[in-house]
């Protein structure tokens, strides 16, 4: 425990108020003492937020852009450092972490090519209407412990290229990298355009209800997402939610059982099965199913389990004790109800070790089927019927992703046309670019990130319609 961390308030590095450590959840030792900021710096940070937004979004597009841009180069520079911070403080298998800081890197590289331009609505005569798009001001970004950095970019991005400022705050247990980030927030931008500041969960409400923040882009569980809208509501604040999902995996007959094996066991055991959009439960024709939960059940036999940092590991621990203890107990119930193929019980040693584990034969209303689990146990379940495996992959007051898989690619297409959830991925899985939106739908999200749609959910639009005299 050597290196230091502060948060970044009014373009400075500070010491937070008070501090709390930091688990490495691999081994449970404390990795670091995290800056804990209080209610007056949390003010600091919006008040300096406050006071930069007017030159700053005076500045051009071009200009801005350039800022992100470099702010992507030069976490480029420092990708292995970033990756080992972030195995150590997510779990995350190293090569993984490599990965997510690849991500953040392209994503702020693809906002920087982003431009707001106006839209003209009619210009005849003389008569010219015209939709302009301004920034909104002070937007605080609320991030989660999965993706750390790639979900801060995902509002750092377009925060900043369309001239808004921004308070982030991470979350409580991977706090790290972001800080790490703000050192380059610090060196690259004028102060207060970026500010960072670390809670123990207190803080969030008081950014989602601040009266001098704008926006809140929020990524996290449905459950906190309706806390930050009811809490947004007292002064209309704009609201980006990114929520959790139950994403189903539909494999058709025509799939050949051994590849949607593997596609389905990446799909669902990258990141421990800490991703959004993971495959949550799969369903899997009957002329397929027993092969492919032979080949599925061999896959998770023979990952490696283990800490992130060691080489030749191919799954890390839960992030957190919470979720070790709310998979832990999915599990028992699961293994209690089915037929564990895999896995089947968290590991006996230091550490949130859970195997990836394979339940065949639940019923659809078990909560491994109906919750999302957020951890490397899948439930595979079996189908006939093309409408029955839609109506059921539909049955959920989630909404965020899904996949299908199948040779004939229009067929499978037909089907990802019929999922009620934001991305449907058709024999691909986790392609998210920066150019492509994200949502999700039902109570997996509110508005979008990334691509245009995310662009523009960091300005207000309007109407400017004028006439001659
Ligand atoms: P969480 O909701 O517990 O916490 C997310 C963030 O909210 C943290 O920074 C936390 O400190 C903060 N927070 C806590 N209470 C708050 C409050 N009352 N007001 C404002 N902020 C508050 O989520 P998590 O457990 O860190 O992340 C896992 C969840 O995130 C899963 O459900 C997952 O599906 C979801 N997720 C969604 C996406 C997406 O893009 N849709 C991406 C990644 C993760």
């Amino acid at each position: 425990m050597t290196a230091s961390f502060n948060l970044l308030i009014d373009g400075r590095l500070v010491a937070g108020a008070d501090h709390f450590d930091v688990i490495n959840p691999a081994n449970e030792q404390v990795i670091a003492r995290c800056p804990k900021a209080d209610v007056a710096q949390l003010e600091a940070a919006v008040a300096a937020a406050k006071a930069a937004f007017p030159a700053w979004s005076a500045r051009t597009q071009d200009e801005r852009a350039a800022l992100v841009d470099t702010i992507a180069d030069r976490l480029l520079a420092r990708a292995d450092e970033f990756a080992r911070l972030l195995t150590s403080e997510q779990g995350k298998p190293l090569d993984q972490a490599h990965n997510e800081i690849m991500g953040t890197v392209f994503t702020l590289k693809g906002f920087a090519q982003m431009r707001v331009t106006d839209k003209v609505l009619t210009d005849e005569a003389g008569h010219q209407v015209f939709e302009h798009r301004t920034p909104l001001g002070v937007c605080a970004a609320i991030t989660p412990w999965n993706f750390p950095l790639i979900l801060l970019a995902n509002k750092l991005g377009p925060c900043l290229v369309t001239g808004n400022t921004m308070v982030a705050k991470p979350a409580p247990t991977t706090p790290l990298t972001t800080l790490r980030l703000g050192e380059i927030l610090a060196d690259v931008l004028p102060a207060g355009v970026a500010n960072i500041i670390c809670d123990q969960n207190e803080l969030g409400p008081l950014l989602s209800s601040h009266p001098d923040i704008a926006k809140v882009g929020f990524t996290g569980s449905t459950a906190t997402g309706k806390k930050v809208m009811a809490s947004a509501a007292g002064t209309v604040k704009r609201v980006t939610l990114e929520l959790g999902g139950n994403d189903a995996a539909i494999v058709l007959d025509d799939m050949p059982a051994k590849l949607a094996a593997q596609k389905v066991y990446q799909g669902a055991m990258t990141n421990a099965g800490q991703i959004c959009v993971a495959v949550k439960r799969a369903y899997v024709h009957e002329s397929i199913y027993d092969a492919f939960l032979e080949e599925i059940a061999a896959l998770a036999r023979d990952a490696v389990v283990g800490d992130g940092a060691e080489q030749g590991v191919t799954i890390g621990p839960v992030q957190n004790r919470m979720q070790f203890d709310k998979v832990s107990v999915l599990l028992a119930d699961a293994a209690r109800t089915g037929t564990v193929l895999a896995g089947g019980a968290p590991l006996d040693r230091p550490g949130y070790f859970i195997p990836p584990t394979i339940v065949a034969d639940l019923d659809e209303n078990a909560p491994l089927v109906r919750e999302e689990q957020f951890g490397p146990v899948l439930p595979v379940l079996k189908f006939s019927d093309i409408d029955d495996v839609i109506a059921r992959a539909n049955d959920s007051d989630y909404g965020l992703g899904g996949t299908v898989w199948g040779k004939d690619t229009d067929r499978a297409i037909a089907v990802a046309r019929r999922i009620n959830t934001g991305t449907v991925w058709v024999n691909q899985h986790l392609a998210i670019e920066a150019d492509i939106p994200f949502r999700g739908v039902k109570q997996s999200g509110l508005g979008s990130e990334l691509g245009e749609a995310g662009l523009l959910e960091y300005t207000q639009a309007h109407i400017v319609n004028a006439v001659p005299l």
